[in-house]
């Protein structure tokens, strides 16, 4: 059974439209990602699963129940905020303990329950604390101790890692893999991250414009997104897209190469999208200028120039290219990805 259902969701504040129609079953255990641009109502979202907003219009469900009157205490659902959102006047070990205080958990079990997700979180020293006398990143794990304490049926984290710096960002993916594994209990993580998304996630809703794009495992939104929104918001560096163009025989050019044989007619110009990765320098293939080169260690980042656009490829760090150079690449038929042209 779907942990969250969310049927025909809709949400406007005033006259405009967040929301528009959202359709999700979140599987029990899953953990997924709500990934998508700023703006495009994420956090509002997981305000509605969480309770703090109601749908303007759709069915919000639990464990298949609907819960779109049943106010955000009596969910058992935690929710951790961008904000943080701790208690200044508190203690660590204060704010931990707080929502186990509220519920009337007696002293001791508290003590005890605050020490185990302490030691997780590796706020042992820190206990005694206020939160102003902790950087950004230990804040944000008192956040998520006080998340984790009460052992809800379901996580909702907004953006927990946005304010960390890279290395701590990286130390905390790992940290919320294991801990989803640990515990597994279901957990809706907002991102516009889509490494953070990709990493972490077993299913990913990747969402523009209030709507829901694609909805899938990381692997299937990256292998096969269903639109440009998708394919360009996933995967670093980001996807190019060139103009093809459609001979006789389904014969696909790019830049006047041929490249794949396609189902299409003659004629036709598809917006060929085309992963790093897939792209190879080659003695016979699309004529192209190469343009910036970055080394990034074990690998290089080359643009590559030609007549429908510009390409990026990923090649082996001892790749000897020049910017200026004129080279000739190709890329896998079986990997290029064709859209509609706009
Ligand atoms: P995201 O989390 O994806 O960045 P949000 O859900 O926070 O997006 O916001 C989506 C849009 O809804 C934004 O344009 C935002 O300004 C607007 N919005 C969010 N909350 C409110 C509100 N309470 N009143 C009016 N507009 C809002
Ligand atoms: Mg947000």
């Amino acid at each position: 059974m779907s942990a969250i259902d969310l049927v025909g969701v809709r949400k406007q504040f005033g006259e405009t439209q967040v929301v528009r129609g959202v359709d999700l079953a979140v599987p029990s255990g899953a953990f997924l990602s709500l990934l998508g641009p700023s703006g495009c109502g994420k956090t509002t979202l997981l305000r509605m699963l969480a309770g703090l907003e109601t749908p303007s219009e759709g069915e919000i469900r639990i464990d298949g129940a609907v819960v779109n009157a049943v106010p955000p205490g009596a969910r058992d659902i935690a929710m951790v905020f961008q904000s943080y959102a701790l208690y200044p006047q508190m203690t660590v070990a204060q704010n931990i303990a707080y929502p186990l205080r509220k519920r009337g958990v007696p002293k001791g079990e508290r003590a005890g329950r605050v020490a185990a997700v302490a030691e997780m979180l590796q706020l042992g020293p820190l206990l005694e604390r206020k939160p102003r006398q902790l950087s950004g990143g230990q804040q944000q794990r008192v956040a998520l101790g006080r998340a984790l304490v009460r052992e809800p049926r379901i996580f909702l984290l907004d953006e927990p890692l946005s304010n960390l710096d890279a290395t701590l960002r990286s130390h905390m993916r790992a940290e919320l893999i294991e801990l989803h594994r640990r515990i597994g209990r279901t957990m809706v993580y907002v991102t516009h991250d889509q490494l953070e998304a990709m990493t972490m996630s077993t299913h990913i809703a990747v969402i523009d414009g209030g709507v829901v794009q694609q909805f899938g495992t990381p692997q299937q939104v990256y292998r096969r997104p269903v639109n440009r929104m998708v394919a360009g918001f996933i995967g670093t560096p980001a996807m190019a897209f060139v103009e093809g163009r459609v001979g006789e025989g389904g014969a696909l050019t790019l830049a006047g190469t041929r490249v794949a044989t396609v189902d299409a007619a003659p004629g036709a110009t598809p917006v060929i999208g085309i992963r790093a990765e897939d792209v190879r320098l080659a003695e016979i293939g699309v004529p192209a200028r190469v343009g910036l080169v970055e080394p990034i260690g074990h690998e290089t980042l080359v643009r590559l120039h030609c007549d429908a656009g510009i390409v990026t490829a990923r090649l082996p760090g001892d790749t000897a290219v020049q910017p200026g150079e004129q080279v000739h690449f190709t890329a896998d038929a079986g990997r290029l990805h064709l859209f509609d042209p706009i």
